[in-house]
């Protein structure tokens, strides 16, 4: 039988049909072998991963440096982490939400909100033959992808962990190691950006990226551009201009600029498309980009000639990979964006870039550029020619460092099959991390 998706979403239900008749097959072998097999004992076996546990914790963490965007400067991050077991295997996934609604609509809080209340009590105690099966399982629930992907990413842990698989190897990735670029926040002075930029150039990163903003904009660019012709520069302003600004922007074309990100509205695909006719700089598109029919979209109207995939944004792996396949068809190249991630979010991003379309060096760094310590080990590093090595242990490839983050959690809460939910407060007045 030949099943083919015309569109990234028909594979979804191809895969679920591919199982049905897997199943059906298996059964007819047992029947003809006069194997008692049930079909509930095939079902069991098959559909091995039953969700037995969800735990979420939110961990309190003190960023090295303060990181200066658009909209605003970020520290102490509240970071929200899934624990979820199935088959009695452990999984986790990270919450990218960030403190207050700046990136996108979600928050570290309403994050909470909607796992605690939608996500985790529509999942406990079922059983998923994968992953890919997630979303659909909370089709009824808009938005909120970065909570939707905690959890998800959590359960393509555990999956990968099931089959033996490294996870980038579960997503379809191939890469042995990944492309790494850095995203510098917004500086004081041209003098002190360039001076950043000069030590991140030293170790290896493979691109630089420089947040800006009206008024920290061009002269930045500039400066390090004079003293740094030769790389691999881009610029991100977080939404920070409109279309009136279009004359301004096209100045920038003169910085032969990798390209610039997301310059105008969150949510304004159509005025990109209208920019990107105006200036010769490649548009890459963030913010605006939550799903695969958004992607389309944009590449159609010629908003964008790059997309920057983060997993939390678009709602977790299957997302992902949609997206990415979109963009691959369309032969417009992909990286991976940051988001202040843990050891946790790190791990699935360097899975995740592994697969083929990830052409660009993404904003996967060092855990030691963010952290003086991750909560995995080993720690994520970069090795002198600015590249990740992908981990080949099944799963994500990194253990948890539990009693650590145990000392970071400031609250906890925990489903369990059949059993109340249970909620704990057990560090409530956590010290952010030095
Ligand atoms: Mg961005």
């Amino acid at each position: 039988m030949i099943f083919a998706a015309r569109n990234a979403e028909q594979s979804h239900h191809i895969q679920l049909r591919l199982r049905d008749e897997f199943e059906k097959c298996l059964k007819n072998v047992f029947a003809a072998s006069g194997s008692n097999c049930t079909a509930n004992s095939l079902r069991m076996h098959w559909r091995a991963m039953k969700i037995e546990m969800i735990t979420l914790r939110e961990l309190r963490m003190r960023l090295k440096s303060p990181f200066e965007t658009s909209f605003g400067v970020t520290q102490e991050r509240r970071i929200l982490l899934v624990e979820l077991v199935a088959g009695g295997i452990s999984g986790w996934g990270e919450v990218t939400a960030m403190e207050n609604p700046f990136f996108n609509s979600e928050t570290t809080d309403t994050a909470w909100h909607v796992i605690s209340d939608f996500l985790a009590p529509q999942l406990i105690g079922r059983e998923l033959a994968s992953a890919v099966e997630v979303p659909a399982r909370w089709a009824g629930v808009r938005g909120h992808e970065m909570a939707k992907a905690g959890v998800e990413n959590a359960l393509w842990d555990v999956e990968a962990q099931h089959r033996g698989l490294p996870l980038s190897t579960l997503l379809g990735g191939r890469r042995e190691e990944i492309t790494c670029g850095v995203s510098i926040g917004i500086c004081e002075t041209p003098q002190s950006l360039t001076r950043k930029v000069e030590k991140e150039v030293r170790s290896g990163y493979q691109r630089i990226k420089l947040k800006i903003k009206p008024g920290k904009d061009f002269a930045f660019v500039a400066e390090v551009r004079k003293e740094f012709p030769d790389i691999l520069l881009s610029v991100d302003a977080n939404s920070a201009y409109d279309l009136g600004d279009s004359a301004y922007l096209k100045t920038f074309d003169q910085f032969n600029l990798l390209m610039i990100e997301q310059p105008l509205q969150w949510d304004e695909i159509h005025a990109h498309a209208k920019l990107q006719r105006m200036i010769s700089t490649a548009i890459c598109l963030d913010e605006c980009i939550t799903n695969s029919r958004h992607a389309n979209a944009a590449i159609e109207l010629g908003a964008c000639r790059i997309i920057n995939i983060k997993l939390g944004r678009v709602g977790g792996h299957y997302s992902a990979q949609q997206v990415h396949d979109v963009c691959q068809e369309h032969a417009i190249p992909v990286w991976c964006g940051g988001m202040l991630e843990s050891g946790i979010g790190r791990a699935h991003n360097i899975a995740m870039s592994t697969l083929p379309n990830f052409t660009l060096p993404g904003d996967v760094s060092a855990s030691q550029r963010y952290w003086h310590e991750d909560i995995v080990e080993p720690e994520v590093e970069v090795t002198p020619n600015g590249t990740i090595r992908v981990p080949r242990d099944p799963g994500l490839g990194f253990t948890v460092k539990r009693a650590f983050v145990d000392r970071l959690t400031a609250r906890s809460k925990n489903w369990k099959e059949n059993q109340a939910v249970s909620i704990s407060a057990p560090n409530n007045t956590v010290a952010f991390d030095r």
